[in-house]
């Protein structure tokens, strides 16, 4: 990345939700849309990075002159970050990373049996923002989310600290696929801003703002 000034900084962002299949009609997921991912993407992009857009499925269009990957799973998402993040300038993961995938998917329907119960077995997923974050060179920022029902300053710093990043958004479920969210914002550095309620538009440049000014500066 040697005088990488001289360029627009490069940024990796994972969105949306994975989906772990069961069997090809059958699945595991969470309501996530990808909207902060996506409008991040947009405010980096207008700003003049160069974004690369990691996105699980879902409905909303990414925005025009971002590179979009389209994934399913979280082993799909894992193996593309992993492609990518030692070229980018920044990695900020919005995404809402199943934390279990079936152990042994099937190829064929599952049949429906008489029994009235079924059992399945699971297995954790990666978790690719630790996992990307492990191999931080110098000079790289990584962001992260804390989705928290409760104690959300201790548990969102906690992770802060376990996952290496330089700055996490802490926020509570209401943000789940809507069009605004009530950030806490947690920097390595500095302290804990409690923001105002917002739409997620404003969120994303904010954050925007701030990885250009920590890329400019580092
Ligand atoms: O540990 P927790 O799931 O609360 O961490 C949330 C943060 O970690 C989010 O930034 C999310 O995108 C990321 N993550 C990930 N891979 C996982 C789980 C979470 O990248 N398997």
């Amino acid at each position: 990345m040697a005088n990488h000034k001289a360029q627009n900084p490069k940024i990796l962002i994972t969105a949306g939700p994975t989906r772990e299949h069961w069997d090809p009609v059958r699945y595991l997921t969470n309501p996530s849309s990808g909207a902060m991912g996506i409008e991040l993407a947009r405010a980096l992009r207008k700003k003049g990075a160069k974004v690369t857009l990691i996105l699980g499925p879902t409905t909303l269009k990414a925005p025009a002159g971002v590179k979009t990957i389209s994934v399913v799973s979280a082993l799909d998402m894992s193996s593309a970050v992993k492609k990518l993040f030692s070229n980018a300038n920044a990695f900020v993961a919005t995404a809402a990373v199943g934390d279990w995938r079936f152990a042994s998917p099937s190829k064929r329907k599952i049949k429906k049996t008489a029994a009235a119960t079924a059992t399945v077995k699971l297995v954790k997923n990666p978790d690719i923002l630790a996992d990307a974050a492990a191999r931080k060179k110098k000079g790289q920022i990584v962001v992260g989310f804390a989705l928290e029902t409760n104690s959300a300053i201790a548990h969102a710093r906690a992770k802060l600290r376990r996952k290496n990043l330089d700055l996490i958004i802490a926020n509570g479920p209401a943000s789940f696929a809507s069009g605004r969210i009530h950030p806490i914002w947690i920097e390595k550095q500095n302290g804990v801003k409690k923001l105002s309620l917002m739409p997620k538009p404003k969120l994303a440049a904010l954050m925007a703002d701030w990885i250009f000014k920590q890329w400019k500066t580092r």
